[in-house]
């Protein structure tokens, strides 16, 4: 019987055992000896109890635990009805991850990451850690940025944009436009930067006018950086980096052009050198289609010339600490080795199909996901199409309709992960992550599932309707995959 047993072992206690007392994990190894009929049954208890445990954050203490779970292993009464504890069943088949990042990560990443603990000391590291390094401009385009890449996230890359190149007191230019601009606000803020703050309607993007307004106003030339989400996930809007970098020139103003291109890098356009932009951040979540974890940062020479008056407190983002050691193939600290090896075979599998497919791919996904919003008679809330984001699709819902009963039904049902509207737009939008590892079918499956939610969710929306448009679209703009163009000849 001991399968039987295991089945319930597995996904309601393995993983919490280990976090339990070592009496409480003698208690559940006790469970696991019983009969199969009594197992089963104490066993679900017993998980469910874990589970309660872990909720309070184990603030029972563990004698309670243990004599709680040895009681319940000792129950012969009635089993209660659902017993299953929530979220522990596994559907078949995959998790449909449409969530603006994280991404699906490409199973040949998988693999590349799947290695054992090995030490960044011994002699193969330097030359693969300087390639992963040097690969990793091609994702700015970028000839002359030095890149860096700190274990962290996309917020980690802002601190080390900020505090590398400013200083206290020193007078930054910021658009809001979405909950995460408004983040990197509040974090310019906390750290004692002057921020002019540039209002946008959410759903709008850079007005380069109003920038370059404040630029030429600022005749003693006190403002040090302008900063921009490149592309803000929290509305679907791209905003155009080489629009504002021709503003700054135009005004003949030397700030520094600071961009988070956290949800853009990888996926959409990005020229660092031509835009001349001179600190770029991104995370690995997002179109690097890696596990969450590293923050990828470039520096132009500029930035760097900026760092050496740069009087913000920064250690363990000290460009500084990289510059010393990364030239000799070394870092300052334990490098998070396997997301390298993921971040070689990402960018690896970029480079094959060429950044501008990729970011024509990104386009078309885009395109076919907007042609689907249009067939359900819904609209994008990024209304001007010079915004319109290629990364993710902002859905509005119709006036009454709660979105995050669509993303609740997709999710409950269809094992679909879209995400929710953010901060005040919450319940009102829904977003479809688009960027990174993915293709058109894909995409479809995601788009069928939204549109069976929105059914759920009391919209009456046509089946079909959205899905056939975007079929119809992803059908007339395909092409040959390489290298398989023989099977078609
Ligand atoms: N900037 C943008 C545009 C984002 O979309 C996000 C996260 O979604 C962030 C910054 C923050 O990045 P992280 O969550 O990796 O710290």
């Amino acid at each position: 019987s001991l399968p039987h047993v295991e089945v319930l072992v597995v996904p309601h206690a393995k993983g919490r055992v280990s976090r339990l007392s070592p009496t409480s994990q003698k208690a559940v190894a006790s469970v696991c000896s019983c009969t199969r009929y009594t197992a089963m049954r104490s066993l679900q208890r017993s998980s469910q109890l874990i589970g309660a445990l872990e909720r309070c954050s184990l603030a029972l203490s563990s004698s309670t635990a243990a004599n709680d779970i040895s009681q319940a292993s000792m129950s012969t009464s009635a089993p209660a009805q659902s017993t299953a504890a929530p979220f522990s069943y596994t559907p078949p088949g995959r998790n449909h991850l449409f969530v603006p990042g994280p991404v699906n990560i490409h199973e040949r990443v998988l693999r590349a990451m799947n290695v054992p603990g090995q030490n960044h000391r011994d002699p193969w590291f330097a030359d693969f850690y300087k390639s992963v390094l040097e690969d990793t401009k091609f994702l700015y385009q970028t000839k002359e940025a030095t890149p860096f890449i700190f274990p962290g996230t996309g917020t980690g890359g802002w601190e080390a944009a900020l505090t590398n190149t400013l200083s206290p007191g020193d007078k930054v230019v910021c658009f809001r436009y979405g909950v995460f601009s408004h983040l990197w606000i509040d974090m310019m803020t906390r750290l004692g930067l002057d921020v002019h703050v540039v209002e946008r309607p959410w759903g709008e993007g850079a007005d380069e006018g109003a920038l370059e307004e404040i630029l030429r106003a600022d005749t003693e030339k006190k403002i040090k950086a302008v900063a921009v989400v490149h592309n803000e996930t929290t509305t679907g809007v791209t905003s155009d980096i080489a629009g504002c970098r021709a503003v700054m020139d135009a005004a003949n103003h030397p700030a520094l052009l600071l961009v988070d291109g956290v949800s853009s890098i990888g996926a959409l356009n990005f020229q660092m050198d031509e835009w001349r932009v001179d600190v770029a951040v991104t995370g690995s979540q997002k179109a690097l289609s890696l596990p969450t974890g590293l923050a990828f940062v470039a520096a132009s020479k500029k930035a760097l010339e900026a760092m050496k008056d740069a009087k913000l407190k920064r250690c363990y983002y000290d460009f500084a600490d990289y510059l010393r050691t990364n030239p000799k193939g070394m870092v300052p600290y334990t490098p998070a080795l396997a997301l390298l090896h993921g971040t070689q075979e990402s960018i690896a599998l970029l480079r094959a199909e060429g950044f501008q497919n990729v970011v024509a791919r990104h386009h078309r996904l885009a395109e076919g996901a907007r042609a689907a919003v249009a067939g359900w008679g819904l609209q994008t809330l990024c209304k001007n199409p010079r915004w319109k984001s290629d990364s993710l699709t902002v859905v509005e819902t119709p006036p009454g309709i709660d979105s995050n009963k669509i993303v609740n039904a997709a999710y409950a049902k269809y094992d679909l992960s879209i995400g929710i509207g953010l901060a005040h737009i919450n319940g009102k939008v829904f977003r479809i992550g688009h960027l990174g590892n993915m293709n058109e079918v894909m995409l479809l499956g995601a788009l069928c599932g939204v549109e069976m939610a929105m059914r759920d969710a009391g919209i009456d929306i046509t089946p079909g309707s959205g899905v056939g448009k975007a079929v119809a679209y992803f059908h007339q703009t395909s092409k040959v995959i390489p290298t398989r163009e023989s099977l078609l000849a």
